[in-house]
């Protein structure tokens, strides 16, 4: 039988059915952008090595090695990175202990910027394991990032690098045992637990089993309802195709509409749009930007997990339809000296910027405005001229069934307008970003130029899909 291991335990506490297909590596492959997540996280660890530097780094010794050296280490009171225990049907590999006087420390590094509830049961199981092990484990720690920290030459390591005493959290953790048992059965089971969809399944990650899970519920089911109170309430109640929905059952503005739109699609609110569009001022810069991210940052004046912006695209559209369009990509290294300087210049002017889902380009020139000063003043005049298309989508003026509760523009787009990014080699931003840093930032991936041609592809038709979607909204309220 398999071994029950920190991650499946882990799998386990979120759903016995993740754990079921985990065990049997039955998981869906992994896309580029969790593999950028798992070498983020093995990046950062690489640094907190380089701070203990007293460490015995055993990654990368084979799987019964590792157990003997650790045993050894241990004897010999060693500080350890990735020691790995067995016990029985249970294995962990912690990322660092450090012996104290009469016991251990157990630490474990997470590149997130703060230290989150879902660590300390990953602490807990470790500690269990280790002291079923012989070792005392006498306090346990999470070592994560400083987000406040801001690269400035050398990475400073002590500046970077955060650590919080867990040992109360830890402690408070019971009934480890009784889970182990629990979980330990299910890996012999031979069908996967029958558990269906409910709030587990974002908690605390996404479930990759989710659009597996989902394709079993009806075209127009209950999670496309805004009100997620009242959809887990219903999924629990066995209610799942939104038609089934109890009269009586109170719902929101925008879920009566998702309701209406099942009879009758779309629902539109005519005059919520006149006025979004008479409100607009001309000519229209429609803007969007693509960024990428890392744990620890990579330029002078960025922190952990700041939003790089590396491309742009700007449709600028005169009140007669006529549209030009402008575009940055960077050739790589820190691509915002250059993005800036293209940027102020496209952007001169008084109209209004519509960008889709304000929040996202709203923070990433305040901090383009706060690491660049020389580029402070217009970036501020810019933000105050920024517009979010996504507003009357958000809000429910226009909604169509196809759209299944979203406002997201890769929905909108195709209700709106019936064009949509199928055809495109790049589908979503998180795609795009990817393919720029592993072409251009950490090559790993040979096709750069194709890259660069279907990036510009993709970005373009973010902005001239804003165009038609305005467009199409003036037709609608002509
Ligand atoms: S999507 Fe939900 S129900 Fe399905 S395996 Fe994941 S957590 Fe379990």
């Amino acid at each position: 039988m398999s071994l029950l291991t920190k991650s499946k335990y882990l799998n386990g506490l979120q759903c016995p059915r993740l754990l079921w297909f985990a065990d049997r590596k039955q998981l869906p492959e992994i896309s580029l952008f969790d593999e950028h997540k798992f070498s983020q996280g093995h990046e950062f660890e690489e640094y907190v090595k380089r701070l203990y530097q007293e460490g015995v780094d055993l990654d990368g010794l084979r799987f019964q090695d590792n157990i003997d050296k650790t045993q050894e280490l241990v004897k010999e009171k060693k500080t350890i990175f990735e020691a790995g225990f067995r016990v029985g049907d249970l294995f962990v590999r912690s990322d660092l202990i450090i012996p104290n006087e009469d016991g251990w420390d157990l630490y474990e590094i997470k590149s997130t910027t703060q230290s989150k509830p879902q660590h300390i049961p990953d602490l807990a199981f470790q500690k269990y394991v280790l002291e079923k092990s012989g070792l005392k484990v006498k306090k346990s720690f999470l070592i994560y990032l400083n987000k406040e920290y801001v690269k400035d030459g050398e990475i400073n390591l002590k500046q970077l690098i955060t650590k919080d005493e867990v040992t109360d959290q830890v402690n408070l953790i019971d009934g480890i045992e009784k889970k182990i048992n629990i979980f330990l059965d299910i890996l012999k089971q031979e069908n996967p637990p029958d558990i269906h969809i409910c709030m587990q399944c974002n908690k605390p990650y996404e479930c990759p089993l989710k659009s597996d899970c989902i394709e079993t519920l009806p075209e127009y089911n209950v999670l496309q309802l805004t009100n997620w109170r009242l959809y887990w309430k219903l999924l629990a109640d066995g209610i799942k195709d939104i038609k089934d929905i109890p009269e009586g059952t109170k719902l929101t503005p925008r879920d009566q509409i998702i309701m209406e739109s099942l009879e009758k699609s779309p629902v539109i609110s005519k005059e919520q749009i006149k006025h979004f569009l008479e409100s607009l001022n001309y000519p229209l810069y429609h803007f969007d930007f693509e960024t990428f991210d890392t744990a620890v940052p990579i330029y002078d004046k960025s922190r952990p997990y700041q939003k790089i912006p590396f491309q742009y695209s700007l449709h600028i559209e005169q009140e007669d339809g006529s549209t030009e369009h402008k575009e940055f990509l960077s050739e790589g290294n820190d691509p915002r000296p250059k993005l800036l300087e293209q940027m102020r210049r496209d952007l001169e002017g008084t109209g209004d910027i519509i960008v889709y889902n304000k929040s996202f380009e709203i923070n990433v020139m305040k901090k383009l405005a706060e690491d660049f000063p020389e580029h402070k003043e217009w970036l501020e005049q810019a933000l105050t001229r920024i517009v979010d298309l996504a507003a009357p989508f958000r809000s429910f003026h226009y909604y169509d069934k196809s759209q299944k509760g979203s406002y997201s523009i890769k929905e909108v787009l195709p209700a709106v307008t019936g064009k949509s990014y199928e055809e495109l080699e790049i589908g979503n931003g998180g795609d795009a970003s990817m393919l720029y840093f592993y072409s251009h930032i950490r090559p790993k991936l040979e096709n750069k130029e194709e890259i660069r041609k279907n990036l510009l592809q993709y970005c373009g038709l973010d902005t001239e899909g804003m165009v038609w979607i305005v467009d199409r909204l003036k037709e609608i309220v002509q």
